[in-house]
């Protein structure tokens, strides 16, 4: 996927693979099918991606409700782009701002998720250390 590549460039996501790979992590062939990054397997067994935090091979409903809601949140976006493009092309440019809206929004409640996600990625990490104390 092409927006793998761009996640790629982003720093904060280097670091966070580093440290997986550090913490005794296995960089796997299988990718994320969000960003397309490659998923890690933590020593614990679990299989995560460094930006979405989430366990792709998925083992619950909620976890497959999670990567749906990813996808449709992506699904509005790109819609509402196409609709502000469309209305830059037109003499009729009153639905600009109300699409303009969507994204706006849609760019926060993905922030949220994000920040959450990051949370869970670390607290996993944190789990792990602390199970790899225990032995
Ligand atoms: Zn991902």
């Amino acid at each position: 996927m092409s927006g793998g590549r761009e996640v790629y460039r982003d720093q904060e996501v280097v670091r966070r693979m580093t440290r997986l790979v550090a913490e005794g992590a296995t960089m796997l062939a299988d990718t994320c099918p969000i960003d397309g990054l490659p998923l890690f397997k933590l020593k614990n067994g679990d299989i995560i991606c460094p930006v979405h935090g989430k366990v792709w091979i998925v083992s619950s409903e909620a976890e497959a409700e999670e990567v749906e809601i990813d996808f449709i949140i992506r699904k509005v976006e790109l819609h509402a782009a196409k609709r502000v493009y469309q209305s830059l092309n037109s003499d009729d440019a009153s639905e600009l701002i109300p699409w303009l809206n969507v994204i706006e929004t849609v760019e926060r409640i993905r922030s949220i998720r994000e920040a959450r996600s990051r949370d869970a990625v670390e607290r996993q990490l944190e789990k792990t250390k602390r199970e790899e104390g225990e032995k």
